[in-house]
């Protein structure tokens, strides 16, 4: 179609009733099964590795290839191995105690497949944001349908090729299109809905979901806070800040948003993280590992954002200050935001972009109260030596994941559950978390020949006295 839709399916509504008439006739996938369809997805990432690298070249404008294997695609390759490495374990039905008086009797869980899933993907990391979902819904014996960003059309093209060469489409179907369609999409009576995006159209999409009573999983964003304790490595924070900011240009959802540092931190913090910076990227704004902006309409927020700190007395400290005839037209410049205050608007929106605004903090506690009045934040990160120090803030904060002197590495642990908490989400994925949130736990419950359950009718008797013990 002209449009880029996806002809035979535009709404999406046909498609659903094929997958799931499918999935009604063929049961749940057995063990072999599941594992097959996830070494079929790992190998086509392999095999379709360097198309997927041009194809993100062609969304960001700039985006080297070997970030987009580091980044995009290892992730996903990882995040695979470990569901099929322990797919047999997380489906084996699990045994529950059974009370005295429900007694003989067996009790056990089993993990059940819903059935069609619908994935809604973002643009920033197009390839892990739609193929983790996919996989841990293929790992859960799910079906899915997969909408991925209008903003990333490129890959979004590769991914539909690769997945129809793989899976039939009552398996696994790719619409694409714009808002319009998402929005429809989102309608959709799926038995579960993953969406990542922004809050706001989280927000959209919870309503869509509830006329059908869809379940839904919104992985969405935030500020997410760096606080720093006294004793604080600042070199090691340099280097962490000098990736975390940059790679993919900052368009990363649990990118550090903003740093809550004691006030003779800030200084010397800056100095040593905007060196840090510079030696990264010898080229400066022509520098072929730094990641272009997504859009010219993101560009414009983000220098807005900029202009408006500025404005309201903001002190900007950019790594790469002077333009450069060679740079693609949508680099930016990394930059520190000094002295920013909760007026500006870089303080109050989800930056989304390569920079960092700096708070002075008089304490820690202060920092805390600060994260604590504001959204529950999808990452935050604590730096400190101090091992009291540093659990006071993870008991007092709530976010959706925490690194400990570091930035961004949870995501990278498959073990751990990934997810946002308040406005940052609702629901995590990935390991044995995301293959229970795309499953039904069904418990069922065996009564013994001589089960308690036997001797009740009326007239009840004595039998009321053990009601209550
Ligand atoms: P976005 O919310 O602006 O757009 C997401 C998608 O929503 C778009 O592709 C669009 O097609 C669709 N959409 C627009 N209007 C809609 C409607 N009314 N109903 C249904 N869908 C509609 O987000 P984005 O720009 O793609 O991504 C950036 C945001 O995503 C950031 O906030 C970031 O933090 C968040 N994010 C979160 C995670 C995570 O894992 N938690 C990961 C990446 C990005």
């Amino acid at each position: 179609m002209a449009d880029g839709t996806t002809p035979e399916f535009s709404t999406g509504i046909d498609m659903l009733a094929a997958q799931r008439a499918a999935f009604l006739q063929a049961g749940a996938p057995d063990l072999n099964a599941r594992r097959d369809a996830l070494k079929r997805l790992k190998n086509a990432i392999r095999s379709e590795s360097k198309r997927l690298q041009s194809a993100a070249m062609a969304d960001f404008g700039n985006r080297a290839p070997v970030e987009t294997s580091l980044i995009d695609l290892g992730p996903t390759v990882q995040a695979i191995h470990h569901m099929r490495a322990n797919l047999k374990r997380w489906m084996a039905p699990k045994h529950r105690p059974v009370s005295w008086l429900m007694r003989p009797g067996r009790a056990r869980v089993h993990y059940q497949p819903l059935g069609v899933v619908g994935i809604m993907s973002a643009w920033n990391y197009p390839v892990a944001l739609t193929l983790v979902p996919l996989a841990t819904a293929l790992a859960a014996g799910n079906r899915a349908m997969i909408k991925p960003s209008e903003l990333a059309p490129a890959t979004a093209d590769v991914l539909r090729d690769m997945l129809d060469g793989i899976f039939p489409q009552e398996e696994v179907a790719v619409l694409t299109g714009g808002a319009d369609v998402a929005a429809a999409f989102s309608a959709l009576p799926f038995d579960h809905l993953l969406f990542t995006g922004s809050t706001a159209v989280g927000r959209h999409v919870m309503r869509a979901a509830a006329d059908t009573l869809t379940p839904v999983t919104l992985e969405l964003g935030g500020k997410s806070p760096v606080i720093l304790a006294p004793d604080a490595d600042l070199d090691l924070l340099a280097r962490d800040l000098a990736f975390a900011k940059t790679v993919n240009a900052g368009q990363t959802c649990i990118a550090p948003d903003y740093l809550l540092a004691l006030r003779d931190q800030v200084e010397p913090l800056s100095e040593a993280l905007i060196a840090k910076i510079r030696e990264s990227f010898p080229g400066g704004l022509a520098d072929p590992n730094l990641t272009t902006i997504i859009s010219e309409r993101h560009l414009a927020r983000l220098r807005d954002l900029l202009e408006d700190a500025r404005a309201k007395g903001a002190r900007i400290v950019e790594a790469f200050p002077a333009g450069s005839n060679s740079a693609h037209p949508r680099a930016l410049s990394p930059a520190l935001v000094l002295d920013a205050t909760p007026e500006m608007r870089i303080m109050q929106e989800e930056i989304f972009g390569p920079f960092l605004p700096v708070i002075a903090r008089e304490s820690v506690a202060d920092s805390i109260d600060f994260v604590n009045a504001r959204p529950r934040p999808l990452a935050l990160y604590i730096y400190g030596k101090d091992r009291a120090a540093v659990d006071n803030v993870l008991q007092r904060t709530t976010s959706g994941n925490v690194t400990v002197n570091g930035c961004m590495l949870h995501y990278a642990v498959e073990s751990l559950p990934f997810g946002g908490v308040g406005d940052s989400g609702i629901g995590a994925y990935h390991g044995v978390e995301g293959f229970r949130r795309l499953s039904h736990a069904k418990g069922s419950f065996h009564p013994g020949k001589r089960h308690v359950s036997r001797l009740l009718h009326s007239p009840y008797g004595r039998l009321a006295r053990f009601a209550t013990k």
